[in-house]
């Protein structure tokens, strides 16, 4: 049985999960992260301890996907946005101490990607990246079973790759990253300014535009178009570059994938011509709303599992 957890910008979910990744006991509270560190670590402990007891487990290890950036080699959090002064927390020594077993951290998205290649989607193929597209654009490569790595163990950030020099300037300080042309609030942003007004009296979410372009609001249908291409670009540089066997599709934009998935395949198509695009699979993300706790678990499975 392993201890998993998964610390997001809004809510830290703990759970249990057997070596299948289901998920036998599951608790969460809001991150708050202004009340610091160490209540953070206070809170995921007793929280670990609750859905052991109520699962009836004993664990055998702990694996943590948290937003990025952190260190997966120190098991460090590092300068994280969403966790204002907790960068520098070891979190997994802590836990490994606490609780006496191996523990292991690596960022929420090859936290996913570890799982859906173990469970989901990837499961079964060589070549497999998993692209997650909601309030940001985050994704992790498994090739071979393994975890792709930078130097020193760092994540590549695919979210923030350039893809238009001259387009908005992103949360990074570079302009024109996928993020900033392809994510929820790059398409609501895009719309405000575009359509001041239209809609709705106040700021209108991507929700909002999706649902007005399924209905065939005309200005609503344009922002899901360029969304299309936009996210078509950035899908088309990585099968340019990596031609993975599947690509897996998760997060809350492409729940509404169907209103752009056309223009997303007719970019594919008129970009990539010198690989055999026509046969990366792009499929929907399998595991659904428990993803996160069976990626923190497979975070743990990939470090230590075979041992
Ligand atoms: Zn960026």
């Amino acid at each position: 049985m392993i201890g998993a957890v998964d610390i997001g910008g809004t809510k830290i979910a703990v759970g249990i999960v057997d070596r299948d990744g289901q998920v036998l006991a599951r608790a969460e509270c809001p991150t708050d992260p202004q009340r610091g560190p160490a209540d953070g670590l206070e809170r995921i402990t007793a929280l670990l301890h609750g859905t052991a007891a109520q699962a009836g487990a004993t664990l055998t290890g702990i694996g943590v996907g948290c937003t990025g950036p952190v260190y997966p080699l120190t098991g460090t959090i590092g300068d994280v946005p969403f966790l204002p002064g907790w960068e520098g927390l070891r979190l997994v020594d802590e836990l490994a101490a606490r609780f006496g077993v191996p523990a292991a951290m690596e960022n929420d998205a090859d936290a996913v990607a570890l799982a859906e290649a173990q469970w989901g989607a990837g499961r079964g193929v060589s070549a497999f990246i998993y692209v997650t597209v909601s309030t940001g654009i985050g994704a992790g490569m498994v090739f071979d079973g393994k975890l792709y790595r930078g130097v020193d163990g760092a994540h590549p950030e695919i979210g923030h790759h350039v893809i238009d020099a001259s387009g908005p300037l992103c949360t990074c300080g570079a302009r024109g990253c996928w993020e900033s042309l392809a994510s929820g609030p790059a398409l609501a942003e895009w719309f405000r300014a575009t359509y001041p007004g239209a809609l709705a009296p106040g700021p209108v979410d991507a929700r909002q535009i999706c649902a007005a372009a399924e209905r065939g609001d005309p200005r609503a249908r344009a922002a899901v178009d360029r969304l299309g291409t936009y996210t078509g670009l950035g899908l088309a540089n990585l099968v340019t570059l990596f031609v993975p066997d599947v690509i897996a599709l998760g997060g809350g934009v492409m729940q509404s994938r169907h209103l752009f998935w056309e223009r997303v395949q007719d970019t594919i198509r008129a970009t990539c011509r010198l690989v055999p695009h026509e046969r990366v699979r792009l499929v929907p993300a399998a595991l659904g709303s428990e993803a996160p706790l069976a990626g923190a678990a497979s975070v743990w499975l990939h470090r230590y599992g075979a041992a």
